[in-house]
Formats: structure tokens, sequence, C-alpha cells
């Protein structure tokens, strides 16, 4: 059971390599042959049990084999192609360092926007383009009104501490996120949801968000 029997590409498991991750963690070995092979996948993962890999390695293969795909030439508009979704600066930037790590020279831009700090600079760092969006739920309705930014050609979505996220009130945020990739994208976007717990409410956002989904508890 090694990174090498997944079909991850060459690119991305010398980045494996390079992080020192020799197996893979139970969620990871579970998670992305699922997600490798497409599904939505809701599932319960605890911090520290490799959940952003689970989520991050299914994307960035993903968007390599898909870079070339065509956006709309929008003057100045960005159109990343995955959207990771987590409830903190902290997480966010967590999770931004280890994408940045997995995608080393394979040319997947990623880049982060969280609330609690000046919105020009991340305005100015979307604008010279972005292939994964991490972000606060707050801060990116904000920068959706403000930014030339859209969420059409969404193909991945990644909620990470999904609970965490409706704890601190972001389900309104959520929604309307979500809204905006829904309408041309529906059918083609691959959505991952991971939480520690599985209240009602966690419940009625995968049924809203995940088609015909997976779920797995390790
Ligand atoms: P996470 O649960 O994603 O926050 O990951 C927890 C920690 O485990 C992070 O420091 C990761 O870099 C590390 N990690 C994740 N997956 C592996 C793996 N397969 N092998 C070794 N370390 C890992």
């Amino acid at each position: 059971n090694t990174f090498a029997e997944i079909d991850l590409g060459d690119l991305l498991n010398q980045n494996i390599r390079r992080c020192k991750y020799v197996r893979p963690t139970p969620i990871q070995r579970h998670a992305i042959p699922i997600a490798l092979a497409g599904r939505d996948l809701m599932a319960c993962a605890q911090t520290g049990s490799g959940k952003t890999a689970a989520f991050c390695f299914p994307i960035i293969s993903g968007i390599m084999r898909e870079q070339y795909v065509q956006r709309p030439r929008v003057a100045r508009t960005v159109y990343p192609l995955a959207l990771i979704l987590s409830p903190t600066r902290e997480l966010s930037c967590q999770i931004q360092d280890e994408a940045k790590k997995f995608s080393y020279q394979t040319g997947v831009k990623v880049v982060v926007a969280y609330g609690g700090a000046p919105i020009n600079q991340q305005l100015r760092e979307l604008e010279r383009g972005v292939d994964i969006l991490v972000a606060t739920p707050g801060r990116l309705v904000d920068l959706l009104e403000r930014a030339r930014l859209s969420l059409q050609m969404i193909r991945y979505l990644a909620l990470d501490e999904a609970d965490r996220m409706l704890d601190m009130g972001f389900e309104p945020q959520i929604r309307k996120i979500v809204e905006q990739m829904d309408m041309p994208n529906r059918g083609v976007r691959q959505t991952m949801l991971f939480s520690a717990t599985f209240p009602r409410e966690i419940q009625r956002l995968a049924s809203d968000f995940l088609s015909n989904y997976i779920f797995l508890a390790v």
C-alpha cells in the first residue's frame, strides 16, 4: 500500500515523495481512488487524519489532466477550476501551503483568500490567475462582489471541516457561493465534503450539494 500504486501521475508522485509521504493514511487510501473515479464523496475525517492530501491529490491530478481546458476569455476575469472552502484563516493557509507543495512544478496555481486581512492584496493576487482557490466563505462572498472572479468553471469543490463552518454561521455564504457555480456546471462538478460530525444540517448540505455520493467513515 503505497502512493505509487494509486494512479496520480509521475509529477504528483514525485511531489508526494518529496513531502516524505510513503504510505497513504486510511482516509487517503479510501478517498483518493473514489475521487479519482469521479465520484462525489462525503467523508468523516478528523484533524490529523491526512484529509488535506485526500482532497488535494485528486484535485491536482484532475487539473493537470484538464489544465488546458478552454476557459472563457472575458477581459481580466479569472476562472478557478477548483475551490476549497475552509472555516478559518489558519486552516486555509495550511491547506494552501500543502497544496503548493503537492503542485510543485505542475503549473497548477494555488491562491488563498481569508477574512480579517486587507482585501486589496488578495484581489491583486487573484487577478494574476488561479487554478485552485482556497478560501474562507465570508471573504469569498466579498471577493465575488468586488473581483472579476467567476465560479462558472469550477470542476472540483471541497468543503473542509464543514461542521465547523456551519457552527461559525457560514451556511448562508456557502449556499450563496455554491449557487454561483451550480447552473452551468451541474453534472460536471465533483464535490467532496469533509466533516468530523454528521448532524442533520450536514446531511442536508450533502444532499443539496452532492450527487450520488459515497459516504466514507474510516
Ligand atoms: P491533515 O489531517 O491533512 O491536516 O494532515 C496532518 C499531518 O499529516 C500533516 O502535517 C500532513 O503533512 C501529514 N500527512 C498527511 N498525509 C500523510 C502521509 N500519507 N504520510 C505522512 N504524513 C502525512
